[in-house]
């Protein structure tokens, strides 16, 4: 029988965004390969699964550590594989087990279990033309973040990308620099969570907003295509 491994998509806040299908698919896995064993049990208690046997993969993981896991899958258990939360393989470790997965096993049965993920939530209630955008992951920290933001402000389609709670004031204030005033973006706050907070219109509007309440929190940016 050929290795089957589930790539799932797990809530980013809200764990009533499991769909069914994927909390079936947890409780029948012998093997969770998860991007951090705690949050993995966080989320699978949360949802009143009882834990199997989690093997934490991530960016750094070992070669040892890597082969055990393929050696599962290769030995016809059945597999999973998740990150911290959202869509596996989304600026997140997903890739880097699965591309080793791909590699040593050319039989391997890849089933996705599809759901949320940030970038897409915070696209679908940005209200900026979708029908063609452009993820970027992350803002580069030093080399390379001035053409990051000349890349947002050149495109000619909207613009989507993540950045962390700390950082948050100081990239904004880079777009604020680099866009046309009347240029309009939407930042998601902990969407689907408590806190959840969608702020939209030109980035002089966003940046107020959000020196005179700093938010904590995650984030994703969306940035209107130029010349709308
Ligand atoms: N694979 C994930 C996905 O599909 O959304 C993304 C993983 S990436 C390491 C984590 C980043 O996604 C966070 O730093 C933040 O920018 C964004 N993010 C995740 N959950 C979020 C949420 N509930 N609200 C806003 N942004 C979120």
């Amino acid at each position: 029988m050929d290795a089957t491994l589930y790539v799932i998509a797990t809530p980013i806040g809200n764990l009533e965004d499991l769909s069914p299908r994927a909390r079936r698919v947890l409780s029948e896995v012998g093997t969770l390969i998860a991007e951090d064993t705690r949050v993995a049990r966080a989320l699978l208690s949360g949802i009143g699964v009882p834990a199997p046997r989690i093997v934490a993969i991530h960016a750094h993981s070992s070669e040892k550590d890597i082969r055990d896991a393929v050696e599962r899958l290769a030995g016809g258990e059945r597999c999973a594989l998740i990150t911290d939360a959202g869509t596996p393989g989304i600026s997140d470790p997903g890739a880097h087990f699965l591309d080793r997965a791909y590699a040593a096993l050319p039989g391997l049965h890849v089933v996705p279990v599809p759901g949320p993920s940030a970038a897409a939530t915070a696209l679908s209630v940005s209200g900026f033309y979708a029908d063609r955008f452009l993820f970027l992951g992350f803002p580069p920290h030093k080399k390379g973040r001035a053409a990051f933001f000349k890349e947002v402000v050149a495109a000619d389609e909207t613009v989507v990308f993540y950045e962390s709670p700390h950082r948050i004031e100081k990239t904004l204030d880079a777009l604020a620099e680099a866009l046309d005033a009347t240029r309009r973006i939407c930042i998601g706050r902990e969407l689907t969570k408590v806190y959840e907070t969608i702020v939209r219109g030109p980035v002089a509007h966003v940046l107020e907003v959000v020196r005179a309440a700093p938010l904590k929190g995650e984030f994703v940016i969306v940035v209107e295509r130029a010349g709308r």
